[in-house]
């Protein structure tokens, strides 16, 4: 997810720890039915993306997100997440974000 689709808001004070967010995507892995796709999920600084995912289930998400609002952190999880059920940007992806983003 590029960062051009930033947050409103300003980084948080405090970060939430690497585990904690590690648990929120394994919680949304769950309702999207996608535990068994993912493989690997790792944190480094992106300049220009705040998460990325492979066909092969390696997720890489940005550390500067452990900064970023509960709100914020989930649109970019499921925005990744999804990318495991549909690999573009359409319709159907478009779709079925905002459906679990409004639940
Ligand atoms: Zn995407």
């Amino acid at each position: 997810m590029r960062k051009a689709i930033g947050p409103d808001w300003q980084p948080l004070e405090e970060a939430v720890p690497i585990d904690v967010f590690r648990a929120e995507v394994w919680a949304w892995a769950k309702r999207l039915g996608v535990t068994e796709r993912v493989r690997e999920i790792h944190f480094r600084t992106m300049k220009r993306k705040w998460a990325s995912c492979s066909s092969r289930g390696r997720l890489t998400f940005n550390t500067e997100l452990l900064q970023q609002s509960a709100a914020f952190r989930r649109q970019v999880i499921v925005h990744e997440l999804l990318h495991l059920k549909v690999p573009n940007h359409g319709k159907l992806f478009n779709a079925l974000l905002k459906a679990y983003l409004d639940r």
